[in-house]
C-alpha cells in the first residue's frame, strides 16, 4: 500500500479525537497532511545574544533557564508563567500567559530556545509568549536521520528555518510542525513518485521523499527568501507533481473529445455562404472575420467543436455566435443559445429575430418566465424539429426540452454558468459542436489550466467608429458637478444608466437606496426628462417594458442594480455613473464600462466613489481610468483578487489546488503542461497514467467530465 495513503489516526500523536477532528478539516491520510504546505517560513535559526535584543524586533535567543514558576496575579483565574533565561550576556525575562502547565515542561538549568518578540512593557523588557524548544541535555545520544529530514531531537519549533501553517481547526501551527515531523519519520525511503523518471531528470525535480521533508522542514542553508517565494527546489518539486497531474487529465480530456464522432459534419456551400451575406447588417470586422472562419473550420471537422470565444464588452460576439448559428441551420441542424440572465436572453432573440426576418428559420424564446402552456408547445416543436433556433435562460437545460436534433450549442457570458449547466445543454444532442463566449477575458496565465481543453478564439477589435470612453473618478463630494454634467449629455439627446451596486446580505437595504435613488432623481435632480428603475426583483414583465422602453429611447435615465452588467445593447446611452464604485470588483466595473461607447457618440463611465478608499480600492478605479483593453484587465483583476475570487466559485471550472496557485506558479503549469503530453505520447507511460486520471482526477481537483 502507499504510505502515504496510511489515514491519520495511525500517525503517533493522533488519538481518535484528534483524528476526528483532523477528518473535519479534511484531512484524512498522511497524504493530506504533507501537502499542506505551510504559508511561510521564519528563519529561527539565528540566534540573537541577549545583549544585542531590540525591543520590537523577533529574535531567536538560546540560554540557560535560571528559574521558573507560575505567578498569581490580582485577577482570579490570570495566572502568569515566568521565566528567567541567561546567555554569556545577559539575563532576559520570559512570561506566558495562562499555560501554567508550562510549570511541568520547565526546569531550572535546561537549555532552551526562545523565539518572539521582545516588549517594553510596565514590568520591564520581557519577551511574551515566546515559542520555545528544549534542548536535549549534553551528552545524550544524536541518532542519525536520513538526510534532509529533522532527526529525533532537532528542533522543530525554534532554532532552524521554522514553517509556519496556517490554522485549521484545532489544528495549530505547532501541532501540525509535531504531525508532519512524526509523518516524515515513519516513511520509507523510497516513496512511490507519479513523475516518470525521464520528467524528473529532464525538470531537474528532487525526488519525492526528500522533497517531501524539505518543503516542511528546509534543510541548513535552505534560501528563507526562495521559500517565501515558493521557488525552493522541494516546492518547486511538488508543485510541478501537481500541475502534472493536472495537465494529464485536461490534455486526455481533449484528446478523448476528437475521438467522438458528429453524427455528420457541416458542409459549406455557396448558398450558406449567401445566407450568411443576407443576413449581415454591417461588414464583420477583421476579428470577426477570422474567429468565424475558425469556427466554421472546426465545424467541418467530423469531431465535436469545444470553442471559447473570448471577446472584450462590444467586440461583436453576437453576430460571430449567428453566424455559426445559420451555418448549423442551414446544414439541418437545431441550435440552442443559451445566456445566464432573462434580460440577455431576450435582447439575444431580439437581435436576432429581426436579422433572420427574412430568412426561413424558425425561432423561439425559451426562459423560466414563459408561461407553462407556451413552454409545453415549444418542447414538442423543438422535439419535432419544427423551431431550428431556440434562445433562453438556464431553462434550455431542463429536463423535459430536448432536440430533434442538436447541432450546435451556444452559451453566452459562459462565466455565469456552472460547469454542469454546460454539460447539460451538451448533452442535450449527440457531440454537437459547443461554442463558449465571454466577455471576462480570461488571463493568459489562466487560459491554459481553466480551459486546457478547449480551443481559444481571441477578439479585441472593436467594430469601428467607436470613440474610447472616457473614464473618471469621483469621490461623492464631487456629486452635484456630475449631475450638471449628466444633464448635458441629456440635453444633447444621449442617455445614461446609473447603476447602484446590490450586496446580497443587505439586498433589501441597498433596493431602498436604488428606489430612493430614483425617485430623488426624477423629483428633484431631472424633472424634465423620464427615469426608471430595474431591479433583479421586479416582475419580469416589468423588467422587460423597462428595458424595452429604455432601448426605444423613451426612459432617459435607467437607475439599476446590477442587472444590466452584461450584455445589454443601447447604442444611445453615452454616460454609465457608477455609485459606490468602490464596491464593485474590477471586471465587473468593466462589464458596466462596457454598456457605453457602443454608438458614435462619446461616452463617459463615471466612477463616483465614497471616500475614503482602501487601497485595494484605489488600485481597482485606477486600473479602470488607466486601460480599455479587457485582457490587461483581467489580468490586473486576477492579480488583485487571486484565482480563487477571480470566477468566483469552484463550479465555473479553476480547479482544487493543494500546493499549487495558477498565478505564482503559472510558468511551472506551462511546463508541466508540455511534460503531460509528452508523456501521454510515449506508450510505455501513458497507460499507467491515464489510469491514474480515470481512478482520481476529478475528485482530486474537484472538476467533472475527463471525457
Ligand atoms: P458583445 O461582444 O459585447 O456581445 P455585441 O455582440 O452586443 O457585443 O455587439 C455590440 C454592438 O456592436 C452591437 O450593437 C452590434 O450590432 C455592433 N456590432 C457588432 N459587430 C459590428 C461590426 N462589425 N460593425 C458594426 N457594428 C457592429
Ligand atoms: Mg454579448
Amino acid at each position: 500500500m502507499d504510505p502515504l495513503q496510511s489515514p491519520l489516526q495511525y500517525l503517533k500523536g493522533v488519538g481518535p479525537r484528534r483524528a476526528a477532528d483532523l477528518q473535519r478539516v479534511g484531512l484524512h491520510t498522511v497524504e493530506d497532511l504533507l501537502y499542506r504546505f505551510p504559508i511561510r517560513y521564519e528563519d529561527r535559526g539565528t540566534f540573537s545574544t541577549i545583549a544585542s535584543l531590540r525591543p520590537g524586533v523577533a529574535a531567536s535567543v538560546v540560554g540557560e533557564v535560571v528559574t521558573c514558576g507560575v505567578r498569581p496575579t490580582r485577577r482570579p483565574r490570570f495566572k502568569i508563567f515566568e521565566m528567567l533565561v541567561r546567555d554569556r550576556t545577559g539575563s532576559l525575562r520570559a512570561v506566558w500567559f495562562n499555560q501554567p502547565f508550562l510549570a511541568d515542561v520547565f526546569k531550572p538549568r535546561q537549555r532552551v530556545i526562545l523565539y518572539g518578540k521582545l516588549e517594553l512593557t510596565a514590568h520591564g523588557i520581557q519577551i511574551q509568549n515566546p515559542q520555545y524548544e528544549i534542548l536535549p541535555a549534553d551528552g545524550e545520544a544524536e541518532p542519525d536521520g536520513a538526510p534532509g529530514e529533522p532527526h529525533e531531537d532537532e528542533t522543530l519549533h525554534t532554532g532552524r528555518i521554522v514553517p509556519i501553517y496556517e490554522k485549521t481547526g484545532t489544528l495549530t501551527a505547532k501541532m501540525q510542525r509535531v504531525l508532519v515531523h512524526n509523518a516524515l519519520a515513519q516513511l520509507p525511503a523510497q516513496l512511490p513518485d507519479p513523475l516518470p523518471p525521464p520528467i524528473l531528470a529532464r525538470q531537474q525535480l528532487a525526488d519525492r521523499r526528500s522533497a517531501l521533508a524539505d518543503v516542511h522542514f528546509p534543510p541548513p542553508g535552505a534560501s528563507l527568501d526562495e521559500l517565501n517565494r515558493y521557488r525552493s527546489p522541494a516546492q518547486r518539486r511538488l508543485i510541478f507533481e501537481e500541475f502534472f497531474l493536472f495537465q494529464l487529465g485536461l490534455v486526455l480530456r481533449k484528446r478523448h473529445a476528437q475521438l467522438e464522432q458528429k453524427p455528420r459534419a457541416v458542409v459549406i456551400t455557396e448558398e450558406v455562404r449567401e445566407a450568411a451575406r443576407r443576413v449581415l447588417p454591417f461588414r464583420l470586422t477583421g476579428d470577426q472575420k477570422t474567429v468565424v472562419a475558425e469556427i466554421v473550420e472546426d465545424m467541418k471537422r467530423p469531431h465535436p467543436m469545444n470553442r471559447l470565444l473570448q471577446g472584450d464588452v462590444g467586440s461583436g460576439k453576437t453576430i460571430v455566435a449567428l453566424m455559426a448559428a445559420l451555418v448549423a441551420m442551414e446544414n439541418g441542424f437545431q441550435v440552442a443559445f443559451m445566456a445566464p440572465t432573462e434580460i440577455l436572453a431576450e435582447q439575444h432573440f431580439i437581435t436576432i429575430r429581426r436579422l433572420l426576418e427574412s430568412s426561413r428559420f424558425r425561432m423561439t424564446l425559451l426562459t423560466g418566465a414563459t408561461p407553462a402552456k407556451k413552454r409545453r408547445e415549444i418542447q414538442a416543436e423543438l422535439a419535432g424539429g419544427s423551431i431550428h433556433l431556440v434562445v433562453g435562460t438556464h431553462a434550455l437545460v431542463e429536463d423535459p426540452v430536448s432536440f430533434r436534433e442538436l447541432g450546435l450549442a451556444i452559451i453566452d457570458e459562459q462565466h455565469r454558468f456552472g460547469v454542469m449547466q454546460r454539460a447539460a445543454l451538451r448533452a442535450k444532442g449527440l457531440h454537437p459542436d459547443v461554442l463558449v463566449m465571454t466577455a471576462t477575458p480570461i488571463p493568459r496565465t489562466l487560459a491554459l489550466t481553466t480551459y486546457g481543453d478547449l480551443d481559444v478564439s481571441i477578439m479585441r477589435e472593436l467594430p469601428p467608429g467607436r470613440h474610447p470612453i472616457k473614464t473618471i473618478a469621483k469621490p461623492e463630494a464631487r456629486r452635484e458637478e456630475i449631475y450638471r454634467f449628466v444633464a448635458q449629455q441629456l440635453d444633447a439627446g444621449r442617455q445614461a444608466y446609473v447603476i447602484y451596486p446590490l450586496v446580497e446580505e443587505s439586498a433589501k437595504v441597498d433596493l431602498r437606496a436604488a428606489t430612493e435613488m430614483a425617485d430623488h432623481l426624477a423629483q428633484d435632480v431631472f424633472p424634465s426628462y423620464r427615469v426608471a428603475l430595474l431591479h433583479g426583483r421586479m416582475k419580469q414583465d416589468d423588467k422587460e417594458r423597462v428595458m424595452g422602453a429604455f432601448a426605444r429611447g423613451e426612459i432617459h435615465i435607467l437607475v439599476s442594480t446590477t442587472v444590466v452588467e452584461v450584455g445589454v445593447d443601447v447604442p444611445n446611452a453615452s454616460v454609465m455613473l457608477v455609485e459606490h464604485a468602490e464596491r464593485f470588483g474590477l471586471s465587473q466595473l468593466h462589464q458596466l464600462r462596457g454598456r457605453v461607447g457602443r454608438g458614435p457618440h462619446q461616452s463617459y463611465c463615471i466612477l463616483l466613489y465614497q471616500s475614503p478608499l482602501s487601497e485595494a480600492g484605489r488600485e481597482r478605479l485606477k486600473a479602470l481610468a488607466d486601460t480599455a483593453d479587457g485582457f490587461e484587465i483581467a489580468e490586473r483583476d486576477l492579480a488583485l483578487r487571486g484565482p480563487g475570487d477571480f470566477f468566483g466559485t469552484r463550479q465555473s471550472g479553476m480547479p482544487t489546488l493543494r500546493v499549487g496557485d495558477l498565478l505564482r506558479d503559472h510558468r511551472l503549469m506551462e511546463e508541466a503542461r508540455r511534460e503531460a503530453i509528452v508523456a501521454l505520447d510515449d506508450p510505455s507511460q501513458a497507460g499507467a497514467l491515464a489510469a491514474f486520471v480515470r481512478s482520481s482526477w476529478e475528485q482530486r481537483f474537484g472538476l467533472v467530465g475527463v471525457g
